[in-house]
């Protein structure tokens, strides 16, 4: 284990490991003995609290009646953060600030990156109207590595498109309306049961779903902007 005089960590693992080894588990300290330990560094307290997401239980005297209101109790370690990777904090527990909420949104033409809806816009056969939220995608680089990126999604794309209303009527009047070689098409589909895309559709409607970073990458080597 590292020491927790370290300069070299961060605050967050410096905590953590003082109360390993200095307080010890079970034990009571005071902000005082804390901000003593890390003199001038700021917002300790709240690098302390950070501990918590990382299943570190620190009790103050409000859910512990034991303790004086300047009193707080090292109950239990968590994840030993000061360890490489560990951190990192798990997907979906920080929350996406307004700025970068904004940017995503921007970026991918305000709209969901799977259907292609816009915000307040009607779903086809029905009155709902749809909501934007910022998606984490995981996203295989072409180098084997992956990360999560953010994309545009509507609310319904997000829980995985909830029951639909199927309008019978209308597909017969459009199917109607197909020309010799879309028909064509059409049947060998169904006749397969499944639609085959061509390669271009197939990319484009890849290329579309990609969140902003990657999309980037692909118009880079078409040679675009
Ligand atoms: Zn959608």
């Amino acid at each position: 284990m590292p020491s927790w005089q370290d300069a070299g960590l961060g605050t967050m693992k410096r905590v953590a490991l003082w109360l390993v080894s200095e307080i010890g588990e079970g034990n009571t300290f005071t902000k005082e003995q804390l901000r003593e330990a890390f003199p001038g560094v700021s917002q300790v307290d709240r690098r302390m609290r950070d501990l918590r997401d990382f299943g570190w239980k620190i009790n103050t005297s409000r859910e512990d009646a034991g303790l004086d209101s300047h009193e707080q109790r090292f109950v239990k370690p968590g994840d030993p953060v000061w360890e490489p990777g560990r951190a990192t904090r798990k997907t979906g527990t920080s929350a996406i600030g307004a700025g970068r909420r904004r940017e995503v949104l921007s970026k991918d033409g305000n709209m969901c990156r799977s259907c292609g809806i816009t915000p307040g816009e009607i779903y086809a056969g029905t009155h709902e109207a749809a909501q934007l939220d910022i998606a984490r995608r995981e996203v295989v680089k072409p180098d084997g590595t992956r990360a999560i990126e953010l994309v545009t999604e509507c609310k319904r794309c997000r829980l995985g498109g909830q029951s639909l209303t199927a309008d019978l009527a209308k597909v017969l009047q459009q199917a109607a309306g197909l020309n010799p070689i879309e028909r064509r098409v059409l049947s060998d589909w169904i006749a397969a049961n499944q639609r085959q895309f061509s390669r271009l559709e197939q990319i484009w409607s890849d290329y579309r779903s990609l969140p902003e970073a990657s999309r980037v990458q692909l118009r880079a080597e078409l040679g675009l902007r």
